[in-house]
């Protein structure tokens, strides 16, 4: 194939509020001739894109191949007929985000890519909750990790990883909530292990709720509609003393 004449960005969006976004990115966007951005992206952050044609290629879920071929596609001949093609993702463009399929599917095709990296929502739910990650003594390991599978990928160790590390973060895992509690108590983890699930982190709408593993089931009770992440570790505890009894903390309203 011919190589386009113009380059593909895959930029990060941050995860939801529109001023969490790198000054790089908010450049990108103000010069870009067509954006493709995936559904959860903030319509504030698409907004930047003044001059582009922009276009959703959101896919929350299921039929992923079929979807992300067409992506690459249209990825390669925007390419062909714009100078700046800027690919908008959700958080960071390369945890979660299939960001390997573009970029391979772009260089393939003789089409030069860049990447521009975002928050991701590990770090951004951990900000609004006031808990680090890491901890002098206490953590010293992070797993980012998903239970989600493709279809016919074959079974990841997502759960030792999660048990063995002093933090982790389940992405893609919130509507699991009672298979995620069984495969992580039976790979070790304690089921009185501090868990903190957050929803919409960033956004006004946030919510934030503290738990023990073996709780984690009554997840399923509390509506949750938004991406929500689930955090374990110990260093979650204090979250938990300062849970209301409900179990449900006031909405964190960082915008
Ligand atoms: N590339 C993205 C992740 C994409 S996978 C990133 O780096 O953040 C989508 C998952 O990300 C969601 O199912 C949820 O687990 C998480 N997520 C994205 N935005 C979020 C938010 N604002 N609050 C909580 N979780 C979020």
């Amino acid at each position: 194939m011919k190589p386009g004449t113009g380059k593909v960005y895959l930029v990060g969006a941050g995860p939801g509020a529109p001023d969490l976004i790198t000054v790089r990115a908010a450049q990108l966007l103000a010069r870009a001739d067509i954006v493709f951005h995936d559904a959860l992206v903030h319509p504030d952050t698409v907004a930047l894109a003044v001059n582009a044609e922009k276009i959703a290629v959101g896919k929350r879920c299921g039929r992923h191949s079929t979807a992300q071929r067409f992506i690459n596609k249209r990825l390669i001949d925007a390419a062909a007929k714009f100078d700046t093609v800027v690919r908008l993702k959700g958080g960071d463009p390369m945890l979660f985000g299939r960001a390997q399929e573009e970029i391979d599917a772009l260089r393939c095709a003789g089409v030069e890519v860049e990447v521009v990296p975002g928050v991701t929502a590990a770090l951004a739910a951990t900000a609004a909750t006031g808990t680090s990650l890491t901890q002098r003594g206490l953590a010293r390991s992070v797993a980012f990790v998903t239970p989600r599978v493709g279809e016919g990928e074959v079974p990841s160790e997502w759960a030792n990883i999660a048990a063995a590390a002093d933090t982790a973060v389940i992405y893609m895992g919130a509507s699991q909530a009672e298979a995620i509690a069984a495969a992580l108590i039976a790979a070790g983890a304690p089921r009185e292990l501090p868990v903190l699930v957050v929803e919409n982190a960033t956004l006004p709408e946030a919510r934030r709720i503290a738990l023990r593993l073996a709780q984690l089931p009554r997840l399923a009770e509390y509506g949750l509609t938004g991406p929500t992440v689930i955090m374990l570790g110990k260093v979650f505890a204090s979250a938990l003393t300062a849970s209301a009894e409900s179990g449900i903390l006031p909405a964190c309203k960082t915008a």
